[in-house]
């Protein structure tokens, strides 16, 4: 017989099957004779109170074993000789597309300018080392796109965005721990991300996709407004409908887009910066408890969201237990992200902390920074699509400059910022290339600076303790969402105008997040089974 039950315990007793077992003894009337074994269905953490309960959701066997699996394994069979679909980008939503596109029949091709996550990893650790961002191979291109050497938080904010499900039970069929099938806030970390990418390559190769990797799409190959395939930087073509998931970092996209009047338009985004603490100090807050977050649990989360001057500014992609890592994609840039491995253990907690920015903010004055085109020899131009890509572009410049024109990140603590002062010195980082003290209250824009400011201080007041000179904020967060949409049609997901590309993801404005980006990719696999399919295409 099968029993579920709904608990409420303390950390101690979810972390151990053997005190659970005793606790359904206990509290439930169970007879610890029939108990064969217990599966956790469902896990969460309750830390609003000064006691800290995790919610669990147990289902017990009693005198009988558990047969079903742990998740639900998703069949591929061959596809040789099956149609053709170009995917450009090997991110989530490249990878995701490509593996649906087998589920229904069709034949993936994926082009990927970075290397593979392997060798990726080569160059990333090259940026602290050598203070200099290979344009090919970085923390937003390579095999396993921006998601890879990432947190792996697997959450999105949205429940509208499909099936989110799916996504974690192919991460498992390729090597992800079945805890994210459990956790209300799952996470992968960037030590076991790699295996699990490898594992999905490894079933589009076996199935008879294609993989190739150093290999960029400079153009679609586009007549009479349908496309046919792409040019690549080796000389190559491929042909088929194109899945273009080439992400948010790919401006040469973008702008190849423009110059090509392909229908494109401005979209608003956030930009910050990172604000790390000690994990301990973070723990000791989120747990209300001078011993942190003690044997049991894991390195405290937080979230803060608020209005300020009528815009939002929240934490962003928070890491307890993580660390602050260069995601630059290109000479003179400073971008920071967040990252952190799979327990979460090192001695640092970071978010991103930002203000949103919509398109018409880029007239305001106090935004200070002309999006002019990257070597700044255009006129402002804010009606461009491109506009708010320029401001990022040149936010990240100004960083650059200010961090010594190398990966050394300007930073500033917390408490020194919101009282506009430089700060004498500055705390450990987990930041490898290093810091440089900074004013970001004077250089930053005022529109950004001031808003950030007023979120601190409302964040300290929520939450005592958290607005503290311990903490440092790096500048600057830019690359929170695609600066621009590829329009595409609600229905088909075409283009609008262009027939047989799909634009997808992240870049293509249709995606946050790895498992959204994700659900996106398979979303747009079956679009194309649904064009290949339709009568005019037969
Ligand atoms: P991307 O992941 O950006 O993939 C695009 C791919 O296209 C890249 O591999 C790129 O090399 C390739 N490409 C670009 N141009 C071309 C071209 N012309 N030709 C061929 N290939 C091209 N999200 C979460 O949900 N949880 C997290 O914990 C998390 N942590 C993050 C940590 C870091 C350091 C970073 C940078 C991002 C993080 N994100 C996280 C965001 C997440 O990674 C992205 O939302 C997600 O990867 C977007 O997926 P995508 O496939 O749409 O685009």
């Amino acid at each position: 017989m099968i029993q579920e039950y709904q608990l409420r315990v303390l950390p101690e007793v979810a972390a151990n099957e053997q005190r659970l077992k005793d606790y359904l003894v206990h509290e439930k009337g169970l007879d610890a004779r029939d108990i064969t074994a217990t599966r956790i269905l469902k896990r969460s953490i309750d830390a609003r109170q000064r006691t800290v309960f995790v919610n669990l959701k147990v289902r017990a066997y009693l005198n009988e074993m558990p047969r079903e699996d742990e998740f639900e394994k998703t069949i591929y069979r061959s596809v040789d000789g099956k149609p053709q679909v170009v995917v450009v980008g090997a991110g989530p939503a490249g990878l995701f597309a490509a593996l649906r596109l087998i589920e229904l029949g069709l034949r993936p091709i994926v082009v990927e300018r970075g290397k593979d996550v392997r060798e990726r990893k080569k160059d990333l650790a090259a940026i602290g080392r050598e203070q200099s961002v290979n344009p090919e191979s970085n923390y937003s291109f390579g095999e396993g796109g921006a998601g890879a050497y990432s947190d792996g938080k697997l959450y999105t904010r949205s429940k509208k965005r499909g099936n989110t499900d799916k996504i974690l039970n192919v991460f498992c069929r390729h090597g992800a721990s079945t805890s994210i099938l459990i956790d209300a806030h799952p996470h992968i970390g960037t030590d076991k991300l790699p295996r699990v990418i490898e594992n999905m390559r490894n079933t589009i190769l076996a199935c008879g996709g294609e993989v190739h990797f150093e290999t960029r799409m400079d153009a679609l190959i586009i007549e009479k407004n349908e496309v046919k395939g792409i040019e690549t930087n080796t000389g190559k073509t491929f042909l088929g409908p194109v899945i273009l998931a080439t992400g948010h970092s790919a401006r040469d996209v973008y702008r190849w887009l423009a110059a090509n009047r392909i229908e494109i338009e401005c979209k608003g985004i956030a930009v910050g910066v990172r604000l790390e603490h000690p994990a301990a100090l973070i723990d000791r807050i989120q747990y209300h408890s001078r011993e942190g977050r003690g044997r049991y649990l894991p390195a405290a989360e937080y979230s803060f969201v608020s209005q300020v001057d009528g815009r939002g500014v929240y934490s962003f992609c928070m890491c307890p237990g993580g660390f602050i890592v260069p995601a630059a994609s290109g000479p003179q840039q400073i971008v920071v992200n967040g990252m952190s491995p799979s327990n979460r253990g090192s001695r640092w907690s970071n978010s991103g902390m930002v203000v949103e920015l919509r398109p018409e903010d880029l007239e305001d004055k106090r935004l200070n920074i002309h999006p002019t085109d990257a070597d700044g020899s255009r006129s402002p131009d804010f009606s461009s699509q491109l506009a708010m890509m320029y401001f990022q572009e040149n936010l990240e410049r100004l960083c650059w400059q200010q961090g010594n024109m190398k990966q050394t990140a300007p930073a500033q603590r917390m408490d020194d910022f919101t009282r506009k002062k430089l700060s004498y010195d500055l705390p450990e980082t987990s930041y490898a290339p290093g810091l440089v003290s900074s004013p970001l209250h004077f250089w930053m824009p005022p529109f950004i600076a001031e808003r950030l400011s007023k979120g601190f201080q409302q964040f300290g007041r929520y939450s005592r303790g958290f607005l503290t000179n311990e903490a440092v904020m790096i500048g600057v967060e830019t690359r929170t969402s695609a600066p621009v949409r590829i329009i595409r049609d609600k229905e088909t997901l075409q283009h609008v105008r262009i027939k047989g590309l799909f634009p997808c993801g992240e870049g293509a404005g249709y995606a946050g997040g790895i498992v959204s980006a994700g659900i996106d990719g398979e979303r747009c696999a079956e679009a194309v089974k649904a064009m290949l399919s339709s009568p005019a295409s037969l």
